[in-house]
């Protein structure tokens, strides 16, 4: 009784899981600027820039951001005129 029990136990967990994974799979994809369709950043817009900044001042990876690799050089671009205008600190 008691093996059945925990079979279907863990039948059932294995089941749930595979329904959020589908789901989570749906809903994302991982740039930002991919999903909102923009091609250029604007270098003067400080609500998107502080948030791919982290908490020195230094622009977050790839990684963590979860932009693309276009998206990622064109951040960089952006982030380095702003500083050069002293929109950011150094
Ligand atoms: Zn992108």
């Amino acid at each position: 009784m008691k093996r059945k029990f925990k079979q279907k136990f863990k039948q059932k967990k294995k089941d749930d899981l595979s329904q959020t994974k589908k789901k989570y799979s749906e809903f994302t994809t991982k740039c930002r600027f991919c999903r909102m369709r923009v091609d250029e950043i604007d270098y003067k817009d400080m609500q998107f820039l502080q948030k791919l900044v982290g908490n020195q001042g230094k622009l977050l990876s790839k990684k963590r951001s979860g932009n693309c690799a276009t998206h990622q050089r064109s951040v960089k671009i952006a982030l380095k005129r702003a500083r050069y205008l002293a929109l950011l600190p150094c």
